[in-house]
């Protein structure tokens, strides 16, 4: 399938202003530096809402700071439900986040990125940090980046949902969260992951109107692991919350493997935020 959001991604990657912006951060690590560049303040990130290459927080996540990447380019997981419904495809509109997320990815191939990103957490006094609002791991060389990382800031929390299955299997810290993005085309392989590497919650977006698909492949992930199954709303529809109908609904069909089940208080209820719930990086909830 052909996307434009896609497409232009790829473009972006291979043009001149993400690779001078790539440089530019690679070069710099302080706001200052930063703001010395020609860049555009928004895009080079200074100021209240970014620091260089992250972005601080969003409206479902609240003030935590995130580092994406192009969406589905970066994404070898990405199944037929990515290029229907990814929100990182269909509900980012802004160029500048086009743009940052290309030169996100040029700078993760430097051999000095874990480097380059320790000069940027060291000015963020945020304990909590987003891998890929947009975008996975694209290989286990990027993956390792970010075990390196996390291993020398065994004072932060990095957390992410992936579909790069093969690639997470490699040695990470515990304080890389890493949670397994199930869907309908992949749940049975996001099941033999997750009973291999046995850590970090499975993920399922439920999409109103399809209980008849989506309920047998949540029954498959509760029977076959002991994972705790976090359900996102497909929100790409715009459809109404639900919740009690939805529990309801869980309750009779799945018994007492329901209680397993945490419908995202976010997607369904509005509140609390991300940085409020800490539900997908809380230690004793996830294990
Ligand atoms: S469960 Fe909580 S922390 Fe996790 S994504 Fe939902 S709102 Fe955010």
């Amino acid at each position: 399938m052909r996307l434009w959001r896609v497409e232009e991604a790829g473009r972006l990657i291979r043009s001149e202003l993400a690779k001078y912006l790539a440089e530019a951060w690679a070069n710099c690590g302080d706001e200052n530096c930063l703001a010395r560049t020609p860049f555009d303040p928004a895009l080079v990130g200074v100021g209240r809402w970014w620091l260089g290459p992250f972005t601080i927080g969003n409206r479902k996540m609240g003030e935590i700071p995130f580092f994406s990447l192009p969406p589905v380019l970066t994404c070898p997981g990405a199944t037929e439900f990515c290029y229907k419904w990814c929100y990182a495809v269909y509900e980012i509109t802004n160029w500048r986040a086009y743009v940052r997320e290309a030169a996100s990815y040029l700078l993760s191939l430097r051999e000095d990125f874990p480097q380059v990103v320790g000069k940027y957490l060291a000015r963020l006094p945020h304990r909590v940090i987003r891998l890929h609002v947009s975008g996975d791991f694209y290989d286990e060389e990027y993956f390792e980046k970010w075990a390196e990382i996390a291993r020398q800031h065994p004072d932060r929390v990095f957390y992410t949902y992936t579909k790069s299955f093969h690639v997470v299997r490699g040695e990470a810290p515990q304080n890389l969260i890493i949670h397994l993005s199930a869907d309908p085309h992949n749940y049975i392989k996001a099941v033999e992951t997750w009973r291999e590497i046995k850590r970090g919650l499975i993920t399922y977006v439920y999409t109103p109107g399809q209980e008849e698909r989506d309920l047998p492949a949540i029954k498959y992930i509760l029977e076959n692991t002991d994972a705790r199954i976090l359900v996102f709303l497909n929100h790409v529809q715009h459809a109404p919350r639900l919740k009690t109908a939805l529990w309801k609904w869980l309750r009779e069909a799945l018994g007492a493997l329901s209680q397993r089940i945490v419908l995202d208080p976010e997607e369904f209820a509005g509140r609390p935020q991300c940085a409020e719930c800490a539900l997908c990086w809380r230690r004793g909830v996830l294990f």
